[in-house]
């Protein structure tokens, strides 16, 4: 077995775990920018479940009060609040801490409460990635397979995920007045998610990126799945106006 096979399995699971986050998690279900067809669904949930284990409900609350409180008191993980460096490091318990709230599910996320599917499968969020991990080992071999595994968790939870949170509140480039910014070169590795300044503009929008230089890798898989009509585009489109062309 070639030595890059491990790290390229890496980068195409965190990659897979990322899009199927910004784009069912994100903006199919806590902004509704876009509408899956029940197949797609079952496939983002089946692969979010094997990759993140994470609870459909849970992400969707935490994010709504994100952008209901953003970064100002209530805000979940918010770097102005807390700093920069404590949503980096710590942003999965920030995270956890929030969706253990049960008011913060039942008032922002009332629309997505457990259904059968949940209560048989994908609730049982440690058995999705002990799966995904048992999976990778008949995939790689043991040792390979788990360094795979661990590798990917470190990225998608204490990397990627905080680097969006955090530095997308902190530091950046701005095309519209609000408290979030741009990267164009992180935005490449967080499926467009690090185009966070774009996004709180207009949260329905369904693409992330408005000019030339800004690139949105999860666009590409939605227009992909909309051209065999897994997905319909519902939400408005995000245009600069006059006044965003000065900001930056
Ligand atoms: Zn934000
Ligand atoms: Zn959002």
């Amino acid at each position: 077995m070639s030595v890059w096979i491990v790290p390229l399995v890496v980068i195409a699971l965190t990659q897979t775990a990322v899009i199927a986050t910004s784009v069912y998690l994100h903006r199919t279900l806590a902004h509704r920018a876009l509408a899956v067809h029940p197949l797609a669904d079952l496939l983002f949930r089946i692969v979010l479940w094997l990759t993140t284990g994470q609870r459909r409900q849970e992400w969707v609350a935490v994010h709504r009060k994100h952008h209901a409180f953003t970064d100002r008191e209530g805000d979940p993980h918010s770097p102005r609040l807390l700093g920069l460096w404590r949503v980096q490091l710590l942003n999965a318990y920030y995270y956890q801490r929030e969706a253990r709230n049960r008011d913060t599910i039942r008032k922002f996320a009332p629309d997505l409460a457990e259904d059968r599917l949940d209560r048989a499968v994908f609730s049982k969020g440690i058995v999705g990635p002990g799966l995904g991990t048992a999976l990778l080992c008949l995939l790689l071999g043991i040792g390979p397979g788990l360094i795979a595994a661990l590798a990917h968790a470190v990225l998608y939870v204490v990397v990627l995920a905080p680097l969006i949170n955090g530095v997308g509140h902190w530091r950046g480039a701005q095309n519209f007045t609000n408290t979030a910014y741009n990267s164009a070169v992180l935005a490449w590795v967080t499926g467009g998610e690090s185009l966070h300044n774009n996004h709180h503009a207009e949260p329905r929008a369904p693409k992330f990126s408005v000019r030339r230089i800004e690139f949105d890798p999860s666009w590409l898989v939605i227009r992909a799945l909309a051209a065999v009509k897994l997905v319909v585009v519902v939400g408005p489109p995000l245009r600069l106006s006059a006044d965003s062309r000065a900001i930056r």
